[in-house]
């Protein structure tokens, strides 16, 4: 990613959008005993392995990293990409390696073969890097596709976006919901998600990329991580890793 890419905004795109979102492709009804907290990083960059698993191990916490493999020890917007040793130290560290697509492309515009032959890429690059076969999936952009989400490999058992909302109740595995933790005005929308999932006992989903004291537009600050996860704690969350987290669904 050498350049910024945003996805489509003309209203054809957004109608479309909504009408995948509101499409349950894996509808299922969460509950848990207490609320949980899961911080996620996209893409990832080497900051994320680094500053951003330092905070989270701060806390005894882990979190969950969506690698694409196209962006491995690569120079983009948020930082230099994630190497080997990241994916190997974050393993043995107990965090999550998810899968993020290798070409990191726009999954609502790319022919569902192609994302498939994607994920497999992904698959075996992240494998070859010592990581386990990923158990999570977050679509590049968020975007994703109705046939995108009805034929996700089964060896993901959650899928995440990045609409804002709580995962409890009636909800889709194929397209989780996720709060950005960076962009004006975001961390006050995620405090006030916590204190109204505290009381839901619901899952919340922090996402982001880098960690730094001067993050892209896309990243945040450790002490904005910090504090984060300390309201998480004082609240009550536990704070795990996506497929964790998911595992502790009441049946
Ligand atoms: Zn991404």
């Amino acid at each position: 990613m050498t350049v910024a890419y945003a996805p489509r905004r003309d209203i054809v795109s957004k109608v479309r959008r909504r009408m995948t979102q509101h499409y349950a492709a894996r509808a299922a009804s969460l509950s848990f005993a207490q609320p949980i907290l899961s911080i996620t990083f996209d893409d990832f960059p080497a900051s994320a392995a680094d500053a951003g698993a330092r905070v989270l191990e701060r806390h005894g916490a882990r979190g969950a990293y969506y690698a694409a493999s196209g962006m491995a020890g690569v120079a983009g917007p948020c930082g230099v990409g994630y190497t080997a040793a990241d994916i190997a130290r974050l393993v043995a560290a107990g965090h999550e390696i998810g899968c993020h697509t290798s070409a990191h492309a726009d999954c609502a515009r790319q022919d569902v073969f192609t994302t498939l032959e994607d994920l497999a890429r992904n698959r075996d690059a992240l494998q070859a890097m010592g990581a386990p076969s990923p158990r999570s999936h977050a679509f590049p952009y968020g975007e994703t596709s109705k046939i995108l989400k009805d034929n996700l490999p089964p060896r993901f058992a959650t899928a995440r976006g990045i609409l804002p909302g709580l995962n409890v109740g009636r909800t889709d595995l194929a397209q989780l919901r996720a709060y950005p933790l960076f962009g004006e005005g975001a961390m006050k929308r995620v405090y006030a998600a916590l204190k109204t999932a505290a009381k839901r006992k619901a899952w919340v989903i922090g996402f982001t990329h880098d960690v730094s004291d001067t993050p892209s537009a896309w990243g945040t600050t450790a002490g904005d991580l910090n504090a984060l996860l300390t309201e998480a704690r004082k609240l009550g969350f536990v704070i795990l890793p996506v497929s964790a987290a998911l595992a502790r669904r009441l049946p």
